[in-house]
């Protein structure tokens, strides 16, 4: 069988299961294999690994994850492109599990259990997929907080996004800020908008997230919701945005001693600065 990423491939697959692209699912299919076999082995899988997949669409990605012969898992929100993944791509393959579910709404612990008979779950997990731009942030908010072993990302995302994660930003946000805390983020490569059909507006990046607890004696959970408190409104100042959760008076002395204006907003303030904030109002 052939790869699924040529735009015959991708004419003839869409023709015989009559489907069309959907954009409001952020719909847009890879039709260069050679960017599929980049993403494949810049993901260095070992033998170990466990991966999950999100939006196969129609299995361009899932083909070449499945000739790797690791247990892949891939998570699809369209239920008209479940016969085209199963017919052209999982039935040739025992390792490839195609689930039909929204990623946003799935218990991952429990899904790799149910599909891998040998999933013990400390088991290392590498997420590789070409991301439905419109929930990439929810997306990747979503993975940070799984109880599953999530080591890398090898992921598809806007080039916007990419230079984002990379620190190419003038204002921080809560969403910065969040992933700074959890992970380190590289670009391996840009991917021009015409591999793609139907071609998107903007061009890409393959990025590579690792993820790493920096800050273990955190809580997880408080600290992402100080974060997001503080970017509650972002025109107000900090001070404004945190005042129904904190004593002000506390605010303004931890803001005093780490040297901090009493006016500041939160875009214009560093992760670490705020951690030293969350640590001194909590
Ligand atoms: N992997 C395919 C490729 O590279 O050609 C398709 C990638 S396309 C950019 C994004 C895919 O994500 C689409 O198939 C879309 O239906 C799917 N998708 C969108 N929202 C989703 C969600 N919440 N959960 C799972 N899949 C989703």
């Amino acid at each position: 069988m052939k790869a699924i990423a040529t735009v015959e491939r991708t004419n003839l697959i869409l023709n015989k299961y009559n489907l069309h692209a959907r954009k409001k699912l952020g719909q847009n299919f890879i039709i260069n294999n050679n960017i599929i076999e980049n993403i494949v082995t810049e993901a260095k899988l070992n033998d170990d690994n466990f991966v999950l997949e999100i939006g196969p669409g129609i299995g361009a990605l899932t083909w070449e994850l499945a000739k790797t012969k690791l247990p892949i898992l891939s998570v699809e929100i369209d239920n008209d492109l479940i016969p085209a993944l199963r017919e052209e791509v999982s039935q040739y393959f025992d390792n490839s599990k195609i689930i039909n579910a929204d990623i946003l709404k799935t218990n991952l612990l429990e899904l790799f259990k149910n599909n891998f008979d040998n999933f013990k779950n400390d088991n290392k997990i590498v997420v590789i997929a070409n991301l439905p731009y419109y929930i990439t942030k929810a997306i990747l908010l979503f993975l940070i907080n799984q109880n599953i072993k999530i080591t890398k990302m090898i992921l598809m995302v806007q080039k916007e996004v990419a230079n984002k994660l990379t620190g190419d930003i003038k204002k921080n946000n809560a969403f910065i800020n969040i992933m700074n805390l959890y992970s380190e983020t590289k670009i391996l490569f840009d991917v021009n908008k015409d591999n793609f059909q139907p071609i998107p507006q903007v061009d890409s990046a393959i990025i590579e997230i690792k993820l790493v607890d920096k800050f273990v004696n955190l809580d997880k959970k408080q600290i992402i919701s100080f974060i997001k408190k503080a970017f509650l409104q972002k025109r107000k100042t900090l001070i404004n945005n945190l005042k129904n959760y904190y004593e002000v008076e506390k605010i303004k002395t931890v803001l005093e001693k780490n040297n901090i204006s009493l006016n500041i907003r939160s875009e214009k303030l560093t992760t670490n600065q705020l951690i030293d904030i969350f640590k001194g109002v909590d």
